[in-house]
């Protein structure tokens, strides 16, 4: 039996009394690439940061390899997180190694200068996701595929073992998209790592995790693709349509009902 990456038992979650995720079970196998999938308001991102540790679960059990989320997170060593919106100010005036380095200060801290070695693993890291020749350039400057590249080598800065992508092809054109999801493979791959990556793109998730967690507020599918149409449309709350692409769901539309 491999080793659990994540191991959550009866997990509801609650933000002032309302619950957004209700008796969550999910096992998480490492090395797998999972893609978790739902609508809007469905509680993915909540899931994630209980899984960071960020947010405390309401009830039930946490374990990632085996421990409780918020030790690891002050350990900041083992997860590595791409946030949503990872750059509040486009015009932040720092370069993109600068960013890449910020990966670096959970084990370096806020006040030490980054030594040799954490430019070396940043500079590394810039190579991994293929974008060495960027690292001069101001963080603003970079086209957004570029830039999802640079939170991505800030995230394995950490030297992680569990990535967590929340989002990392919103707002890419599908090109840019495709070659995220391959790099992403290859980064899981090449470092061992297991990767938990939220995404509204079911077609392109489909295509490449090896497992699919369908949420809203509760688990309704988790399996491997392709996922048929009951599991999406029970995850999704509503009649859903495909555009099929082979055996993949390429686009889901909401079948209006008036
Ligand atoms: P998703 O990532 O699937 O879009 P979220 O986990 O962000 O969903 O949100 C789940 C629900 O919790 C939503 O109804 C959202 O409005 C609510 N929510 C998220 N963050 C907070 C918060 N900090 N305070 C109160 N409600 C929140």
């Amino acid at each position: 039996m491999p080793e659990l990456a994540v191991d959550i038992r009866g997990l509801w979650a609650f933000y002032n009394g309302t619950p957004v995720l209700e008796e969550i079970n999910l096992e998480i196998e490492t090395g797998k690439l999972v893609g978790i999938l739902g609508p809007n308001g469905a509680g993915k991102s909540t899931l994630l940061k209980v899984i960071l540790g960020l947010i405390a679960p309401g009830r039930g059990q946490v374990r990632v390899f085996g421990e409780v989320p918020r030790k690891l997170r002050h350990r900041g060593e083992v997860v590595g997180y791409l946030p949503q919106r990872p750059l509040s100010n486009p015009h932040f005036p720092v370069s993109v190694l600068d960013v890449v380095l910020m990966g670096r200060y959970g084990r370096v801290g806020l006040l030490r200068q980054p030594s040799r070695r954490d430019r070396e693993i940043a500079i590394r890291n810039l190579e991994r996701v293929g974008i060495p020749h960027l690292a001069a350039r101001p963080i603003g400057e970079v086209s957004g595929g570029e830039q999802q590249r640079v939170f991505i080598a800030r995230a394995l800065c950490v030297e992680p073992r569990l990535l967590v992508l929340d989002e990392p092809t919103v707002s890419l054109d599908a090109c840019a998209q495709d070659d995220v999801y391959d790099m992403v493979h290859r980064l899981k791959e090449e470092l061992n790592l297991t990767v938990l990556m939220v995404s509204h793109d079911i077609g392109g998730v489909a295509r490449h995790v090896d497992d699919i967690v369908c949420i809203n507020r509760r688990i309704h599918v988790h399996q491997a693709p392709p996922i048929g149409r009951l599991g999406l449309e029970s995850a999704f709350g509503c009649s859903v349509e495909y555009l099929f692409h082979g055996q993949i769901p390429h686009r889901v539309v909401k079948i209006h009902d008036d």
